[in-house]
């Protein structure tokens, strides 16, 4: 761009600021990575002959804004077939090494092509605790584990407050990891309502595999997804919920949903509420 406009900056045309502008706002929005030459319409809605096939049964709460995030809204479903694709694929996998390699091998979403790694646990499946995170960050992503960077140290922090830790030998004391996006989305960005819809199988059938005694949920996008709420994070977190793993209400899982250790980072005087979580959390397992 530079090649065709002077080097003093003050003689630049309106022209060319409003491009940097626009180019300011695409990164500042996360959007800091060109993967086709033309553009994708990802505000296209499928067919309704599609959307009859796929569409969750329970309400679908869209991304929030933030990783803490409190916006509850119905959203449009994501691209059809993918979603398709991907409970075809989930359904299929009998083992945690097939669903790793099934989510590896799964092009229906496009942050895949953006990402490093694969990120798609740490710690002890044994576990009695898995925890559910949002999706993998920058650090993550090169190390191809969840919970790698200072949202990972901070969490580390408060699982071992009420004695637990990913590395803990026994499975009464571990904590499995895990993520709703198994892929780093570019610039940090929450991940979209569209690879939320997508991802779902994929986490449903992670639980499903794992079969922890106690979920927690971090943050309004795993709470809300998994819950099918489309109640704030502030409202749902605090407090126990039955995750239903067998979907007929058979098996349920106690799942404790509180705020994202990246939340805290940012907002530090939440630790207190996340402290009162932990408290209710240490004693549900003490009984
Ligand atoms: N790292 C993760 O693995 N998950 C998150 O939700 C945030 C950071």
């Amino acid at each position: 761009m530079t090649d065709n406009y002077t080097n003093n900056e003050a003689d630049r045309p309106e022209e060319y600021w409003a491009m940097m502008h626009a180019l300011q706002w695409y990164i500042d929005n996360g959007v800091d990575e060109a993967l086709l030459d033309e553009p994708i319409d990802r505000t296209a809605v499928p067919t309704l002959a599609d959307a009859m096939n796929v569409v969750p049964k329970r309400p679908m709460p869209i991304a929030p804004t933030a990783t803490g995030g409190d916006e509850g809204a119905m959203a449009p479903i994501g691209s059809a077939e993918a979603i398709v694709e991907a409970r075809k694929l989930a359904a299929g996998c009998n083992s945690l090494d097939e669903l790793k390699a099934a989510i590896q091998g799964f092009d229906g979403l496009s942050v895949k092509k953006t990402a490093t790694n694969l990120v798609f646990s740490d710690g002890d499946p044994q576990s009695h605790v898995m925890l559910i995170g949002e999706a993998p960050d920058a650090e993550d992503d090169v190390a191809g584990k969840p919970f790698a960077g200072a949202s990972g140290q901070l969490l580390d922090k408060i699982m071992a407050s009420i004695g637990l830790s990913r590395n803990s030998e026994t499975p009464e004391h571990g904590v499995y990891l895990t993520n709703m996006l198994n892929w780093r989305p570019p610039g940090n960005r929450t991940p979209t309502q569209s690879e939320m819809s997508i991802s779902l199988a994929f986490i449903e059938r992670h639980i499903a595999l794992v079969q922890p005694k106690y979920i927690i949920l971090c943050g309004g996008v795993a709470a809300k997804t998994l819950l099918g709420s489309s109640e704030t994070i502030s409202k749902l977190r605090g407090k126990f919920h039955d995750y239903d793993v067998s979907k007929d209400g058979a098996v349920k899982i106690p799942a404790l949903t509180t705020y994202h250790p990246a939340y805290l980072l940012k907002t530090p005087a939440q630790k207190k509420a996340v402290w009162a979580d932990m408290l209710l959390f240490k004693s549900k397992l003490a009984n």
